[in-house]
């Protein structure tokens, strides 16, 4: 059996011209790039052309680009550096409730250990918050607002542009997570007019455990390793060179056929939207009337568990996910659509939709065909559910 992956939110398949691109440098080109003698300048060189490709993408010059090992080190480094940095005076962030754990997380951690306060800003039921509310929460000791470009679970964009132009004319630094935005919609930092976004191989089709920080020059933040010099002392540790040179060429890549991709992406997610509530009763598509990434879509099917569903679609060959791949093994609803303001029932029965670069029309129809059945035998079983003409 074929499957048919739509989870290209928790990950994607690593380019194959990604990894072309990536080979000479576990091997032939294997040096350290910190090293004095020849053959490291190839490396060097490498590392130093995926930086200027890397900027080149996100039209900012490459001294602003820092390499990490992923999205979730991009926002510790951002939010922690940024209160490490003012940590005599501690202060104040602000952020929303929809954030990705790796962003609640740190905040929380900074509050409860290290004495910070953070206001976590409510959503409207479309899960976007509103500017006016971001500038109600700033306060004369805000340090920084961190606010994602893309919500993982529902894909919808928030109105970053306007939160980071608000923010500045307070003098308060903007960091957006954009690790669900980069590769799919165009970023453009200069134009967002963020301080600090973190970015991630592995969600367009770059390799696993490589991210970037882009920090604005003159953003000031206290690394949160210390060792050597590289990535100019802001995140020391040898450099992942196959890695970085991955992460460029899978950036130029989603570069190239952006717009084209971005309205393919946007007809199978309709052509899946449409299917499904043509022929189910009793779905609610998430965020449905906001401004999204194309290819998500989180869909509740009323009466049972998405547990259940993504398990049944599992059996038939089809990967989809419940919410965030860091979240699935809690048994809580999810904190997004909780925060969307969605009752917990509903968010228990709702599955997430990832379509990517691989996805074709013949493999959204074979969903479309094989959910009803699936649905109508989880609902046999639901105590909760009555077929629609039965209910009064
Ligand atoms: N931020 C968002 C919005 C994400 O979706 C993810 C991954 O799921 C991360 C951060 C973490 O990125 P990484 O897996 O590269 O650490």
């Amino acid at each position: 059996m074929e499957t048919i992956y739509l989870d290209h939110n928790a990950t994607t398949p690593t380019d194959e011209r990604v990894v072309e691109a990536m080979l000479p440098y576990f091997t032939r080109r294997f040096a350290n790039p910190s090293s004095g003698y020849g053959i490291a300048s190839d490396a060097r060189r490498a590392a130093e052309d995926a930086r200027v490709t890397v900027a080149d993408v996100l039209n900012t010059s490459p001294h602003s680009i820092v390499f990490t090992s992923g999205g979730t080190e991009s926002d510790n480094i951002a939010i922690k550096g940024v209160a490490l940095r003012n940590l005599d005076r501690r202060g104040h962030i602000v952020t929303t409730r929809v954030e990705h754990h790796a962003v609640l997380r740190t905040c929380e951690y900074l509050r409860d250990r290290l004495g910070f306060e953070v206001s976590f800003l409510d959503v409207d039921p479309n899960g976007r918050v509103a500017p006016e509310s971001v500038a109600a929460a700033i306060r004369h000791d805000t340090l920084l607002v961190t606010i994602m470009l893309a919500n993982n679970e529902v894909g919808v964009l928030e109105p970053v542009r306007e939160i980071a132009a608000l923010a500045r004319g307070k003098g308060v630094l903007t960091h957006t997570d954009a690790v669900q935005a980069v590769g799919k919609v165009p970023v453009d930092v200069d134009d967002l007019g963020v301080d600090l976004l973190s970015l991630s191989g592995h969600k367009l089709y770059g390799p696993k455990g490589i991210g970037a920080l882009y920090v604005r020059p003159g953003v000031e933040f206290d690394p949160l390793a210390h060792g050597g010099g590289h990535e100019r002392g802001l995140r020391p540790g040898t450099e992942n060179v196959p890695g970085i040179v991955g992460l460029a060429a899978a950036m130029r890549l989603a570069e190239q056929d952006l717009d084209a991709e971005m309205k393919r992406l946007r007809d199978l997610t309709l052509r899946l939207e449409e299917g499904i509530s043509g022929s189910i009763e009793d779905v609610t598509i998430h965020s449905e009337s906001a401004p999204r990434i194309p290819g998500t879509t989180n869909i509740a099917f009323h009466y049972v568990e998405g547990e259940s569903v993504a398990l049944s679609l599992d059996m038939e060959g089809v990967s989809v996910s419940t919410g965030s791949a860091c979240t699935t093994d809690t048994a809580q609803p999810s904190h997004v659509l909780s925060a969307m303001g969605v009752a917990p029932g509903v968010a228990q029965g709702s599955v997430r939709f990832g379509l990517g670069r691989h996805t074709t029309a013949g493999e959204i129809d074979r969903v479309v065909e094989v959910l009803p059945g699936i649905i109508a035998r989880l609902r046999s079983m639901s105590p909760l559910y009555r077929p629609k003409d039965e209910r009064r």
